[in-house]
């Protein structure tokens, strides 16, 4: 697979996943949008409804406190109006303790404040004294049932306490003294803590000195505590019943709460206390029904965008595969996509006109090429054929014009060079002699009487002996290495490269030599037979007299051999 090929892939790949990616982001936004609104919403729903509910308990409790105080309250105020002899008192006492058994004492005292009666009873023969009570002087000033704030006991046992005391009258209505029970201060709320403590609410019990007189287990207070001025002292003093509060550290492990107060008919305040980690549990839980669905929402849009992905992508595919088959075979197969979506099924339709349009085009240049490739072999061999030809004809003519070349060089009659040959021989072996620094030596030969000769046995016969001469010439020049040539009529000349003068005149005398050892018969000859006279001069490279003068000297030397008899060799001075 090419880079491009792989891009495309890519490409494709990550549009599909960039826009289920995309689709996620919107869901996800809008689920989370909805969601935070709807929790703050939640929220703030938790907080009235908690609202509402520590408000009804506190108004609740309230009144409980207040039933409390008032039936035990009534229970003493009927029993200082009953006016009873004294020795049944105890009976009385007890009777009503009984019916009210939060009552842990109750005593009747004389106008004194000395006790007259208690249950449980005291010791025989011990006297007390309660002058100094304030159960005891408040109904003696007042004349009326009074509610004590909560203070330590004493005699029987010293519990914080609260006492409910009413004025006692005697047979004529006047006031004799006193009547008063006592509870232990948490059982002013008892009945109600339990219930409370089910639903994780605290309770705090604050009499009209601002004492503490119930705190539920999990407060940082016991009876008779005064609370520090802080912001709990503020909310309980302007307790509204309605307001809810939310404070740190309100618990004895120093978590916060929310908490509404209230203020009973007495006087006495009442918080309900909530931990705030309970509307936070609650919240978390809403949290979680939120998310779950959310959570399962993203799933959804994560499947159905991945489907719709595939009936984008898994076409799209089918069409790169098809276009990636058609760029690489000749013969393309149309794309056929089933259920596809309508814009890919006209996107493949588009790329099936286009790759029919291209295989024909492929077609057509393919015929073309075809064509092409034959006229260019047709004309290859043409050309071969040509090329052939000329370089036959090339070699023919390179043949004729050697021959022509040798022809004009040769001398016809006797095959050996001929004036021009020698001519050309002369300048070529004086340059290679001038080249080497060697000498060159010519001999000039030379046929005796030939015109006799010609004379008395005919032209034809002077022409056969021409050529026997130049046959033994020929064959001593090659034998000499020396080139030999037909300067003019009956005349050869033998260039001798190399050869000093000495060695010019033994190869002069072999010349000499041979033609008369041939004994071709000279009617008209001294001797009888054909000779010949040879003049020969060597010249080395210093002599600047040059190739001519080499000639010349040959010459005169010739001139002399002849001046000199004949049939003999002569050197040039
Ligand atoms: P010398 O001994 O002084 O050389 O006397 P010679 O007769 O040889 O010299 P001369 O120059 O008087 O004569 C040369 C003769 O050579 C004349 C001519 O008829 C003959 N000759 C020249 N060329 C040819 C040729 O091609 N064929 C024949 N048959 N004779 C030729
Ligand atoms: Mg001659
Ligand atoms: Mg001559």
């Amino acid at each position: 697979m090419s880079g491009g090929e792989a891009g495309a892939t890519r490409l494709t790949a990550s549009l599909a996943a960039r826009a289920r990616r995309g689709l996620l982001l919107i869901g996800l936004l809008a689920v989370l949008l909805s969601g935070v609104h709807l929790l703050w919403t939640h929220y703030q729903l938790r907080l009235a409804a908690m609202a509402g509910t520590l408000a009804m308990v506190a108004e609740l409790s309230a009144e409980h406190v207040d039933d409390t105080l008032q039936h035990h309250l009534a229970a003493v105020a009927v029993l200082g109006a009953l006016a009873p002899v004294e020795s049944d008192w105890p009976r009385y006492l007890g009777e009503v303790r009984t019916r009210f058994p939060a009552f842990v004492t109750m005593l009747v005292a004389d106008a004194r404040g000395d006790v007259l009666a208690s249950v449980p009873a005291l010791p025989a023969g011990s006297r007390q004294n309660v002058a100094d009570r304030a159960y005891f002087s408040e109904p003696m000033r007042h004349g009326r049932p009074y509610v004590s704030d909560v203070f330590r006991g004493r005699g029987h046992g010293n519990e914080p306490i609260v006492a409910v005391s009413a004025p006692l009258f005697d047979a004529e209505g006047r006031m004799a003294g006193v009547v008063e029970g006592s509870m232990l201060s948490d059982d002013v709320v008892r009945i109600r803590t339990g219930l409370m403590a089910r639903g994780d609410l605290a309770l705090l019990l604050l009499d009209g000195a601002g004492q503490v007189v119930h705190a539920s287990a999990g407060l940082p207070f016991a009876p008779l505590d005064r609370l520090p001025p802080d912001r709990l002292r503020t909310v309980l003093e302007q307790a509204d019943g309605r307001t809810l509060h939310r404070l740190a550290g309100l618990y004895a492990d120093g978590a916060s709460g929310l908490l509404v107060a209230t203020v009973t008919p007495l006087g006495w305040r009442i918080a309900v206390i909530v931990p705030e980690a309970r509307l936070r549990g609650e919240l978390l839980l809403d949290l979680f029904k939120l998310l779950l669905p959310a959570l399962l929402a993203v799933v959804a849009v994560w499947w159905v965008s991945a489907r719709v992905a595939r009936r984008f992508v898994d076409p799209l595919r089918e069409v790169i595969a098809r276009l990636r088959l058609f760029a690489f075979h000749a013969d393309p197969q149309p794309i056929r996509l089933a259920g596809a979506p309508r814009e890919l099924a006209e996107l493949a339709e588009a790329f099936n006109h286009l790759i029919d349009r291209l295989g024909r085009a492929f077609r057509d240049v393919n015929q073309a090429l075809a064509v092409q490739k034959r006229l260019r072999e047709q004309l290859e061999r043409v050309v071969a054929e040509r090329e052939q030809e000329i370089a036959r004809r090339t070699e023919e003519l390179r043949l004729a014009v050697d021959a022509l070349r040798e022809d004009s060089l040769t001398d016809a009659l006797t095959g050996v060079g001929n004036y021009r040959g020698y001519r050309l021989a002369l300048d070529r072996l004086w340059a290679q002699a001038l080249e080497r620094g060697m000498p060159l030596a010519a001999l000039v030969i030379d046929i005796d009487y030939f015109k006799f000769y010609n004379d008395s046995l005919g032209h034809p016969e002077g022409d056969q002996c021409l050529r026997a001469v130049a046959a033994i010439l020929r064959d001593l020049a090659r034998r000499e290495r020396a080139e030999l040539g037909r300067s003019g009529g009956e005349e050869f000349v033998l260039l001798l490269p190399d050869r000093d003068s000495a060695a010019a005149a033994r190869v002069a005398e072999q010349v000499r030599r041979a033609v008369e050892t041939a004994a071709m018969p000279h009617p008209d000859s001294p001797s009888g037979r054909v000779t010949v006279s040879v003049g020969y001069a060597s010249r080395g490279p210093g002599d600047e007299r040059g190739a001519e003068a080499l000639i010349a000297a040959a010459d005169q030397a010739l001139y002399r051999a002849k001046r000199e008899g004949r049939n003999r060799i002569a050197g040039a001075a």
